[in-house]
């Protein structure tokens, strides 16, 4: 059966349809793991909220999902990202909200369990270092973890008598073989990446063959660019998706 792992929509319909298309292109997938911040950022949150909802998948919620809602304090956000909080939920009706509120905070699917942030705290840490990726191991029964919410791909390994944990920076069209060591697997965003390339970054699993893929989707930057100016969000927002930070 095939996966796609997906993170951070971030409201981007251009960016999610894009990495739809590429799915089917590359022979499509049977069921969707989105890891949360459906909405937040980006210009279209209820349309991307209905297009996940026409496939087959599951889904935990993230920071930005919690904030629409306003089960988030926004003294937690930056300027920016609260005053796209507050449009959004704006935006969000009773259909929308109804999602957003039944998102559980984690989920298990086979040999692994689904969080946005960190299994420890899974709507509000970041994993980018070893030290907290070490430990948060401990917080997960199943051999591998999906996060997202850094909007970088990345890969934490540990090893097997569980004293070493390598952080493996991941490169588009990598293939990554499912072994012995547990992992905590990060695919990027789809919708605001963060590692400095600005294609929508997402994988796909197949548990078959035991490998996750990694890949890299150019989209219309300049579509979703033109919809954040026409609803007045932050021109900071607007920018950065131009960088990929
Ligand atoms: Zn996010």
């Amino acid at each position: 059966m095939r996966y796609a792992i997906i993170s951070d929509i971030h409201s981007n319909l251009a960016a999610f349809e894009a990495v739809l298309l590429d799915i089917d292109e590359r022979g499509g997938a049977e069921r969707i793991w989105c890891l949360g911040d459906v909405v937040g950022y980006g210009p279209n949150p209820c349309e991307c909220i209905e297009l996940l909802q026409r496939y087959d998948h599951a889904c935990v919620a993230g920071n930005h999902d919690w904030a629409a809602l306003g089960k988030a304090d926004l003294d937690d956000f930056n300027t920016e990202a609260a005053a796209a909080s507050v449009w959004t939920m704006k935006q969000l009706g009773s259909k929308e909200i109804g999602y957003l509120e039944n998102l559980p905070l984690s989920l298990e699917e086979g040999d692994f369990t689904l969080v946005h942030g960190s299994p420890r705290e899974p709507v509000w840490e970041y994993l980018l270092s070893i030290y907290s990726a070490k430990i948060s191991f401990a917080y997960f029964q199943t051999k591998y973890c999906l996060v997202g919410h850094s909007h970088v791909p990345l890969v934490f390994e540990l090893s097997a008598d569980g004293g070493d944990c390598l952080l493996h920076k991941v490169s588009p069209d990598t293939e990554l073989r499912l072994e012995e060591n547990r992992l905590i697997i990060n695919p990027g965003g789809v919708g605001q990446p963060r590692d400095g390339d600005p294609r929508a970054s997402y994988a796909i699993y197949d548990s078959e063959r035991g490998v996750i893929s990694y890949y890299r989707v150019t989209y219309n930057i300049a579509a979703t660019q033109q919809r954040m100016k026409e609803r007045g969000l932050p021109q900071r927002l607007i920018d950065r998706l131009s960088y990929g930070l």
